[in-house]
């Protein structure tokens, strides 16, 4: 079990169940880091002391900075200070539940300092996998999933050896508009999007569940993560959420993780990894559990799912492009800016538009986010 950790993206849905998590297993949170809500980040730097703050935001920074005077924390900002509470040497672990590209660089840095990383990030791999396993693989460092489906192909596949995966069943609610045409999607508003029927999560997050966009950048993520091929997937709808994902063994078996649909079962795992600790969180009853069913996704309503597909094969900067453009598309529809539809539309043009490279290096894949940014806020 970790000692102590850092958190990255602490007022966050993820980083806010992470620190509740922490507090509950007694280990120490020694550096936060935030974007610009600096109330919520001061009233958790009151409860757990670290020795770190870092804000994003240069402005935040100064304003934080007077608010925690009379402690003695350390208060860092930008790039370099989010870099700093991901190598600071008291933490053993690094929690990356920042949204969005500016995870990759911090995320490479806790990595090159040997952090177990608990990897809540997305672009990490959905940008940048082959470099960051790459190095992870180099530098030993360990990276544990904390999202609920690469969480449990994880533990699946634990103790398993070289050669006896065959596939990995990736499963997905399907979002609460599953069984809905595209064309009555049409009018969907923020409102309607963010109500997800069985997790509670941030807004982007939310929409993305809807869209299916969210199986699709998994979908990503688990093929770095585990190291297979695109066809070695297969995504299966299961509205439950009761199984968080499956893996089949070469003779036929199947191995699924099952829980209650709660993020806080699968970050306590990354921390206490390999052991297991009691947790606050309620446990499954098989007696009221009625049905767990199952069936195939609907790519021709949900065509963010087949894009994402399509973009894994594709290779390179495909999913950067399609995820940045993808984000910045859903916080234009949360602004009631876009409709529910040109999401997907905005994604699939910019892959075409922007182009696909390889994605040789941090710079490389840093110019494809920005440049599928620039086309969707021009285009759309
Ligand atoms: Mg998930």
């Amino acid at each position: 079990m970790v000692r102590s950790i850092s958190i990255l993206g602490c007022t966050g849905s993820i980083g806010r169940q992470t620190a509740a998590v922490a507090q509950h297993l007694g280990i120490r949170v020694a550096a936060l880091t935030a974007n610009r809500k600096i109330d919520l980040l001061e009233q958790q730097a009151r409860l757990f002391h670290p020795s770190f703050v870092a804000v994003y935001d240069e402005s935040a920074a100064k304003a934080f900075k007077i608010a925690v005077a009379d402690t003695d924390i350390r208060v860092g900002s930008g790039m370099e200070g989010l870099i700093e509470a991901a190598t600071l040497a008291e933490s053993d672990c690094v929690v990356t539940a920042v949204s969005g590209a500016v995870g990759l660089k911090p995320t490479l840095a806790a990595i090159d300092a040997k952090k177990r990383i608990a990897l809540a990030n997305k672009e990490t791999l959905v940008c940048a996998g082959e470099i960051v396993m790459a190095r992870s693989k180099e530098t030993g460092a360990e990276i544990v999933p904390v999202d609920s489906e690469h969480s449990a192909i994880f533990q699946c596949l634990m103790g398993r050896g070289e050669g006896e995966l065959h596939k990995i069943l990736l499963t997905g609610s399907g979002g609460p508009f599953r069984g809905r045409r595209r064309e009555e999607l049409e009018s969907i508003t923020p409102e309607e999007a963010v109500r997800h029927p069985n997790w509670s999560m941030g807004a982007k997050i939310s929409v993305d569940s809807s869209t299916l966009m969210n199986k699709g950048l998994e979908f990503v993520e688990a093929m770095h993560l585990f190291g297979v091929r695109p066809e070695d997937i297969q995504v299966v709808i299961h509205p439950q959420s009761v199984i968080h994902s499956m893996v089949e063994l070469v003779d036929g078996t199947v191995i699924a993780q099952l829980g209650v649909p709660d993020m806080g079962l699968p970050i306590q795992l990354a921390l206490t990894y390999p052991e297991r600790k009691a947790s606050m969180f309620e446990h499954l009853d098989f007696w009221k559990l009625r049905d767990l069913s199952f069936e195939e996704p609907d790519l021709e309503n949900f065509p963010c799912l087949r894009l994402a597909m399509d973009c894994a094969k594709r290779g390179g900067t495909a999913p950067c492009v399609m995820s940045a453009a993808n984000e910045v598309a859903v916080h234009k529809f949360l602004r009631h800016e876009l409709g529910y539809n040109r999401i997907y539309d905005a994604a699939a043009e910019a892959v075409e538009q922007v182009g696909v490279v390889p994605a040789a290096d941090l710079d490389t894949i840093l110019a494809a986010d920005q440049a599928a940014r620039v086309f969707v806020k021009e285009h759309f």
